[in-house]
């Protein structure tokens, strides 16, 4: 048996998350094959070798140029009617993750993601990671192939030594036009204040207390007063106040920052999910019961409409000349 493996690439190689899938994959103890779509696979394959792929499978043809998950997925599933894999194993990203939420509907077998352990058995068992990184779940998985997807920056990617440079087999799956009717059709630039959300020093963050789009200029300027860059909750970018890439939570980034001051954010888990890893949080609420005090190291309760502004003043005099 082997364990068929998606590998994402790019312009500068395979990604990074592929690597840790391999790593994953390798637990299982079976020979690893690899599938890369899209042009360019062929020429990151020779790299593989040194992460235990024996062998490769690249669709290379120009539909193929555009992410469009039902292509993928009939790319995998192509390749997995052939092989008859024991296993398939996707990176933790977005696209690996949804790529085998139609994989699993097609074949109609179960899946399961955010793996950080497998070991091969009849079921499969797996330690994988659940609440937005707040509980370890061991878990069995039937089926056949098992299907899985490895948790992102939770498995070291790992190289052997001596090994070749796998085999490469090009194929052209057998896509239906339906395969390609969701698809990437452009990328948008996102225009950003300077500071990167996942490297700021300091995030202020906004909620629906915030009121407004526009009540957001009183969060930018004690940003620009901190060289801090500007969060914001899901309820936020779902009412259409910031963009997405602002969001932070277990389905936005994840922030690591010195400070991060919450600001008119009750403190849900799946929020608390992306601010935990902040050395400090400091509150600003209106509700002395929010749930978001559970977890702040510092609380003003009131009107942030009235705090935030008072805060950005005594930066500014504290730094006049
Ligand atoms: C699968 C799933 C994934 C999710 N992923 C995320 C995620 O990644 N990130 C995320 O944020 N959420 C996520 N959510 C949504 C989450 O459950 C909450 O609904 C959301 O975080 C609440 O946002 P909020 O705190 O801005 O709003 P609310 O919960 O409505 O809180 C608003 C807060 O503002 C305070 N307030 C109001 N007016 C003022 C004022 N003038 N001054 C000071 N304080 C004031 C209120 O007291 C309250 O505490 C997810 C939910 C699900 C089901």
């Amino acid at each position: 048996m082997t364990v068929l493996v998606l590998v994402e690439h790019g312009p500068e190689g395979v990604d990074e998350l592929s690597l840790q899938a391999l790593a994953l994959a390798r637990q299982l103890g079976e020979p690893v094959e690899a599938l890369l779509v899209g042009p360019g696979g062929v020429g990151v394959t020779a790299s593989l070798g040194a992460h235990g792929v024996t062998s490769a499978h690249a669709a290379e043809e120009e539909r193929l140029g555009a992410y469009a998950p039902g292509a993928w997925t009939c790319c995998l599933t192509d390749v997995a009617g052939r092989l008859e894999p024991s296993a398939i194993v996707a990176p933790g990203s977005n696209r690996g993750n949804e790529v085998m939420a139609h994989v699993a509907a097609r074949l109609g077998l179960p899946f399961a993601a955010n793996c950080i352990r497998v070991e091969a058995g009849d079921p499969l068992s797996l330690t994988r990671v659940r609440w937005g990184g707040s509980l370890l779940e061991e878990a069995r998985l039937h089926g056949s192939p098992a299907l899985l997807s490895s948790a992102p920056h939770m498995v070291a990617a790992a190289t052997v030594n001596g090994a070749d440079a796998p085999a490469v087999e090009s194929f052209s799956p057998p896509l239906e036009d339906s395969d390609l009717v969701v698809r990437v059709t452009q990328h948008v630039e996102t225009v950003t204040s300077g500071v990167s959300l996942a490297e700021a020093k300091v995030v202020v963050s906004g909620g629906r207390g915030v009121g407004s789009a526009d009540g957001f200029s009183i969060l930018e300027e004690l940003a620009e007063q901190l060289n801090a860059a500007v969060g914001c909750s899901r309820v936020v970018t779902s009412a259409g106040w910031r963009p997405h890439t602002d969001q932070v939570g277990q389905t936005g980034t994840k922030v690591s920052p010195d400070l991060y001051i919450a600001c008119g954010i009750s403190g849900a888990t799946q929020h608390i999910a992306g601010c935990k890893g902040a050395k400090k949080i400091l509150a600003i609420n209106s509700d002395a019961e929010a749930p978001i005090l559970m977890s702040a190291d510092y609380a003003v309760i009131g009107d942030l409409t009235e705090i935030v502004p008072a805060i950005t003043e005594e930066l500014r005099k504290a730094r006049a000349p």
